[in-house]
């Protein structure tokens, strides 16, 4: 039986539920009209979109392709095998495991999977630029295990003699290697020398990257590494998800790795897959693997480095003063402390989407960090290029001298008043307007899912 495919986006869910149809269509013209530049996000393409909110998501399939516990899963078979190939291929590794729910538990099984509870793990401090999962004190990995953190040098880049130190005295059984908020290739190979010689396992988390790495504009930690650990959704500009690879090495080292992995997954922390994702994920996987992607994915370090010297030529201090990689990470001590939450929603004024985010040594706290963090890969997947770096960053710049002069009361019962007072006043700031109708014009010529009328 030929099914009719219905092609108006969303004309279901305008008759059911209004009140989310007028959510998801705000939001589609926030996505449009403005500038995204978080590095973890990205617009991921219309077949997967299709393939996620697909019939695939009325399936359960516990279990792992040809030993599941329900019975009609030879379809969902084929995908779940598809995206295992692709990834494999892809990356370069010799098992994939694409069940888990997200990067926080995919990190979470790879630590159980490995580890006993109070086991030593360390990984690049939080404020240094590293992930909550990778034993920061108030993620269940920093509870369950014993998190001896590495950091970064004073020049930015990752102490490569303190990991030593730790390896040889400390003996962690995992050392990850990855980050948030990392400017930097990933030393893996020395990374890798270390954990050969002080036993460890050393697990990638390669979240942010991936797509940069499938696109051959990062260095593969798969020689050197036992483990990848991956999201889906960042740079790999796939759906909501994650992967967790095994590596040749890891294979060598362990040769029920695989297998242990995947009974942490399931039946250890998880219960049925998400097939939708697991179809977008293989179809990314695809993408990822084209010419086009390649290209994609050097524009989003040229971005990086045009948008960097833009901004550096504008009187801007990044950490490490520029980046090998999709992320810039602003250094605004020069005009105080704190003062990250300021940028952030004059920024959001203007249209230009970035987080506020801890710089290495921050003199303020994690919630009223010192920087800001930004990226490439969504405005790059829009089209944009070197020239349109070169305006946004003199925008950026010009946003960022209208609100240098704010300061953070020392006092925190002041400190909700003044905020408030702040975002009032930058809502109404005719120069933020003028930016944001700069930004607004900036975006009409690079069309987001020009296809998509909701
Ligand atoms: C984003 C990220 C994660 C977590 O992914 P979620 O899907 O948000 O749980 C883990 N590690 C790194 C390095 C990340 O950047």
């Amino acid at each position: 039986m030929e099914v009719e495919v219905r092609t108006e986006w969303l004309s279901e869910l305008k008759k059911t539920d209004p009140e989310m149809f007028d959510a998801i269509k705000k939001e589609l013209d926030r996505q449009r009209t403005g500038l995204e530049m978080i590095p973890s996000e990205n617009f991921t393409s219309v077949a997967v979109m299709q393939a996620s909110g697909s019939v695939l998501t009325n399936k359960y399939s516990e279990g792992y392709p040809g030993k599941r516990y329900y019975g009609g899963n030879q379809f969902i078979d084929l995908v779940e095998k598809a995206a295992i190939e692709r990834a494999k291929r892809l990356f370069g590794v010799v098992h994939a495991n694409v069940q888990p729910y997200s990067g926080s538990p995919a990190n979470m099984a790879v630590l159980l999977a490995l580890c006993k509870p109070g086991d030593v793990i360390s990984g690049l401090n939080l404020t240094d630029g590293g992930h909550l999962t990778h034993g920061w004190k108030t993620s269940e990995t920093g509870q369950l295990f014993e998190s001896v953190p590495y950091h970064v040098k004073p020049d930015g880049y990752i102490d490569i003699d303190e990991v030593r130190r730790i390896a040889m005295e400390r003996k962690p059984r995992v050392i990850w290697v990855g980050a948030t908020a990392y400017t930097r290739e990933f030393p893996f190979e020395e990374l890798g020398k270390i954990a050969d010689e002080s036993g460890a396992y050393l697990v990638a988390d390669i979240a942010h990257i991936a797509g940069l790495i499938a696109g051959g504009a990062h260095k593969s930690p798969s020689p050197y590494v036992h483990v990848i650990t991956t999201t889906t959704h960042k740079t790999l500009r796939g759906p909501r998800g994650a992967m967790i690879m095994v590596t040749e090495k890891g294979m060598k080292k362990d040769p029920e790795l695989a297998e242990k992995i995947d009974k942490t997954i399931f039946p250890g922390l998880q219960g049925g897959p998400h097939d939708h994702t697991t179809a977008g994920i293989a179809i990314a996987l695809l993408e990822a693997s084209k010419p086009e992607f390649r290209q994609y994915a050097q524009q989003i370090v040229k971005n990086a480095r045009a948008l960097a010297d833009e901004l550096m030529k504008n009187g801007i201090k990044l950490v490490t003063d520029g980046t090998d990689n999709h992320m810039l990470l602003v250094d605004l001590t020069q005009f105080g402390k704190g003062k990250g939450v300021f940028v952030q929603d004059a920024l959001d004024v203007a249209g230009i989407t970035v987080n506020k985010n801890t710089i290495p040594n921050d003199p303020a706290s994690p919630f009223y960090p010192s920087g800001i963090r930004m990226g490439t890969p969504a405005i790059t997947t829009r089209g944009m290029k070197e020239a349109e770096m070169r305006t946004i960053g003199k925008l950026i710049a010009e946003v960022i001298n209208e609100v240098k002069g704010y300061e953070l009361p020392g006092d925190k019962e002041a400190r909700q008043e003044y905020l408030k007072k702040f975002k009032a006043e930058v809502a109404e700031n005719k120069k933020l307007i003028e930016i944001r109708q700069k930004v607004s014009e900036l975006c009409s010529h690079f069309q987001l899912y020009p296809d998509i009328n909701p």
